[in-house]
């Protein structure tokens, strides 16, 4: 089902004009990896914009690349030969950005997702890569020279998907290629400060929030919490402001998995899944047509009830604590 990178590169290679698409709730990796593909294509001398169907990339402002990723509306009449999604496991993750396909698979997909459906033409897909943006590295490295712009956003994704180095997934692999991109100009505080010193006190208002609906069970390993529309609302946040929520409750001593829900707008409920070091979250999240990774995984549900979703998702975590912690 997957192929190899020299055969993404040859496919590459045949193409002139690219669209380049991600995934929606966008996080660090994608966007780095949708922009650097991007800025690596036009440079190699091809025609390529880069699309995301929703959220509005703050990131990418704080680090002055707005002009490579747009909206779907800003695409509608770009004509490309070649279509390429980064980050996303299964076509539904790009949103509205299906729409620039007209039903056509897209030629390449580029992915490190454990759940990964190979739906493109060419597929490739690593679990063992710690971010998406580390492939494009890999295909930029056989196209390009690296520039200073280009290392800062390759090593964007690289830095978060790795949760600023911290995770188990840092691998000797991610310290050489962020190496390497730091010698050629990136600045790991530049990207530190867009993306972990920006929040606003309503930011910090909604944590605040949330934390009052935290509930420990499991004999402590795992922890739930949620946010509903109007808690988003009163805080006066977005749904772009949700991102951060589940980190606070995973950090809790003891806790295994994190389960966060989040409902916005009314109706539909995003769950956010995490797990430290035994539990594959994304095998829960699959049973609720979601997936990810063993370590973050996350799915979205329309037209339920937030509370019956909570019951069902919770059983299902512990259900996964028992499996993994037998006594
Ligand atoms: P988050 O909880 O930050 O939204 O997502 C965590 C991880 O799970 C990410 O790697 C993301 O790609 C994946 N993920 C989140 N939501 C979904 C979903 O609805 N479907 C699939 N297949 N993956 C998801
Ligand atoms: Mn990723």
């Amino acid at each position: 089902m997957f192929d190899t990178l020299d055969q993404v590169i040859a496919r590459i290679g045949e193409g002139q004009r690219f669209l380049v698409i991600g995934h929606i709730r966008p996080d660090g990796d994608d966007i780095s990896s949708v922009a650097s593909l991007v800025m690596i294509l036009r440079k190699a001398g091809k025609v390529a914009e880069g699309c995301i169907a929703d959220g509005d990339s703050p990131f990418l402002e704080r680090l002055d690349r707005t002009q490579v990723i747009k909206g779907v509306d800003a695409l509608r009449d770009y004509a490309y030969d070649t279509a390429i999604t980064v980050d996303a496991s299964e076509l539904a993750r790009i949103g509205t950005a299906a729409e620039l396909l007209e039903g056509r698979a897209p030629d390449i997909t580029l992915d490190h997702h454990k759940s990964n459906l190979g739906y493109g033409k060419i597929n490739f897909c690593d679990p063992a890569h710690a971010a998406t943006a580390m492939i494009v590295y890999e295909i930029g490295e056989q196209l390009i020279e690296f520039d200073k712009e280009l290392a800062e956003m390759l090593l964007l994704g690289i830095a978060t998907d790795t949760g600023f180095f911290r995770y188990a997934s840092a691998d000797e692999r991610v310290f050489a290629y962020a190496a390497r991109l730091v010698r050629d100009g990136a600045d790991i505080g530049r990207i530190t400060e867009a993306v972990l010193e920006h929040r606003t006190l309503n930011e910090i208002r909604l944590v605040t929030a949330m934390l009052g609906t935290l509930q420990l069970s499991a004999d402590g390993r795992l922890a739930t919490a949620y946010v509903t529309a109007e808690m988003i609302e009163h805080a006066g946040c977005t749904d772009d402001d949700t991102s951060g929520l589940i980190g606070e409750i995973r950090s809790i001593a003891g806790v295994e998995v994190a389960v966060m829900f989040i409902e916005s707008p009314k109706g539909t409920v995003h769950i956010s899944l995490r797990s430290k070091n035994t539990v594959d979250v994304s095998e829960i999240a699959l049973q609720f047509n979601g997936g990810g990774h063993a370590r973050a995984a996350g799915c979205s549900c329309a037209e339920v009830k937030l509370e019956d979703l909570m019951k069902a998702v919770t059983a299902a975590a512990e259900g996964a604590i028992d499996a993994a912690f037998p006594c």
